[in-house]
């Protein structure tokens, strides 16, 4: 417990430095959070490897029986994390760590000018490190497979392929049957909305969304965000405003507070543990995912929303109504961009990413020939042209940073929350409580079943706990197509 609050210690700190670092600190000052980070990060990786830590996590995991559950999931999480850190060299651990802070830099320049060779090199280092590690680390096991699990324990690329190939043949025609009707006006997205009467709306929200705001704090970012500093009892979610549109960071501050209220909702004997927070990246997006579209595009919550947005911006709202906003933010549209893509085509930019990363690692494609590759995967899924690499195959930060085997969590959480839905349907009358404003009843649902556990159960374990009944990609495709259908 003692080691694991000291390593929570340092987190906090490290988490806060780079917190800093994109809201509050002055633009020249990266070198010297560089300066400090090197210095925790170094005491972090003594301290999780030291022989004193060996030798106390093999005598607790030789009495596993002498531990309760919580100790016994403490010790084996703590314990895998120190066995794979030691799998692979130190100097090529150190490499890597700085390749991955130069490779985001460079991507940043190629995303600017869209210049996929400047940052070729880069992701092919990227690529094949990452598949070096996962060979150190689980020789016997397809190295995809190892990368996949790193987010979602258990993944296999099996279960996947049969995931994404349900979605490709029912979500493809159903999107051209959506595109086949006239467009509809999003002219609401081009008005005047002052930036107070925005940060007054993402107040309203997260108290509406029930968010302690004692406990969980609001930034502005170039790209928002969820940390937590420390436990659960210091969430951080950020969102980033435009004037002209204010639909963007609504659901930006929809979607992070999804993340806030699962961080926060860890049960306080698991602060200052490896348990506190989420347990899996799909699970978190189940979460985020729910808030910001099954809740926060419904029908239920629009009509009950925009009354509130009228007061906020009587002028620019003047001529609309409810109808028109629910028909707004429920646009569906082949585009480019992963980030801004409706709930209907959000899928395909996943599959997308999760083909090419797959065949990469099979090598079965070079990462030279992935710009040609993503284009055509695009027009195939979506039917649009990549007009450059910038609003391609540079788009995500991900690889960049060596986020490999992560895109699928996305697509996952999507799928999880509609199942999760049809189940707390059984017990909770959700469209008549959002219709009213109250999310106590659905709050109180996924604390029970979700958020109070952290990381005591995997994400196969919580997933059985919750739906009772295999996880089954058909509920999400059902909602997608009654809610489509209909609109
Ligand atoms: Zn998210």
């Amino acid at each position: 417990m003692k080691l694991q609050r000291r390593i929570c210690a340092y987190s906090h700190a490290i988490d806060m430095i780079q917190y800093d670092g994109v809201t509050g600190a002055p633009g020249n000052t990266a070198a010297n959070r560089g300066a400090s980070l090197s210095v925790l990060s170094e005491d972090v990786y003594r301290m999780t490897t030291s022989e004193e830590t060996v030798r106390l996590l093999e005598t607790l995991d030789g009495q596993k029986e002498a531990l309760s559950q919580k100790e016994q999931r403490m010790v084996h999480l703590l314990y895998k994390e120190l066995r794979d850190m030691r799998k692979i060299p130190m100097e090529e651990y150190v490499a890597y760590q700085a390749l991955v802070v130069e490779a985001d830099d460079v991507w940043h320049t190629a995303k600017n000018t869209s210049d996929f060779p400047l940052f070729r090199p880069y992701l092919e280092k990227i690529f094949a490190t990452q598949k070096r590690f996962a060979e150190y680390i689980e020789p016997d096991k397809d190295p995809y497979e190892h990368c996949l699990s790193q987010y979602e324990e258990g993944l296999t690329v099996g279960t996947l392929d049969h995931f994404f190939d349900t979605l490709r043949t029912q979500i493809v025609p159903l999107l051209s049957a959506v595109t086949k009707k006239p467009t509809v006006d999003d002219s609401m997205r081009h008005g005047h909305y002052p930036i107070a009467a925005q940060e007054k709306l993402s107040r309203y929200l997260m108290e509406l969304m029930g968010l302690d705001l004692g406990h969980v704090g609001l930034a502005v970012t170039e790209h928002p965000f969820t940390t937590s500093l420390g436990s659960h009892f210091d969430v951080r979610i950020t969102t980033h405003y435009y004037e002209e549109d204010f639909i963007s960071s609504m659901y930006s501050v929809i979607h992070e507070g999804g993340h806030a209220l699962y961080d926060s909702g860890s049960a306080d004997d698991l602060a200052y543990t490896v348990l506190d927070g989420g347990t899996s990246m799909s699970i978190h997006e189940s979460q985020s995912r729910f808030y910001e579209n099954i809740i926060g595009r419904s029908r239920a919550f629009c009509d009950f929303l925009f009354p509130k947005l009228r007061e906020l911006f009587p002028e620019s709202l003047r001529t609309y109504s409810a109808e028109d906003f629910y028909r707004v933010v429920n646009k569906a549209e082949p585009s480019l961009i992963r980030t801004e893509a409706d709930e209907l085509t959000y899928c395909l930019h996943v599959m997308v990413r999760y083909e090419l990363e797959k065949r990469v690692f099979a090598g079965e494609l070079e990462v030279g020939d992935l710009p040609a590759e993503w284009n055509r995967l695009y027009r195939d899924y979506l039917g649009i042209e990549v007009p450059d690499d910038r609003r391609g195959i540079l788009q995500d930060s991900h690889w960049a940073g060596g986020l490999i085997g992560y895109f699928p969590s996305y697509a996952l959480g999507n799928a999880y929350g509609a199942q999760f839905l049809a189940r707390m349907k059984e017990t909770v009358d959700v469209d008549g409580c959002i219709a009213q404003g109250h999310f106590a009843p659905v709050n109180d649902w996924n604390r029970k079943h979700i958020w109070q556990y952290g990381q005591l159960y995997t994400p196969a374990q919580i997933l059985d706990r919750v739906l009772g009944q295999p996880f089954d990609p058909q509920y999400y495709l059902d909602y997608l197509r009654d809610k489509y259908t209909a609109i």
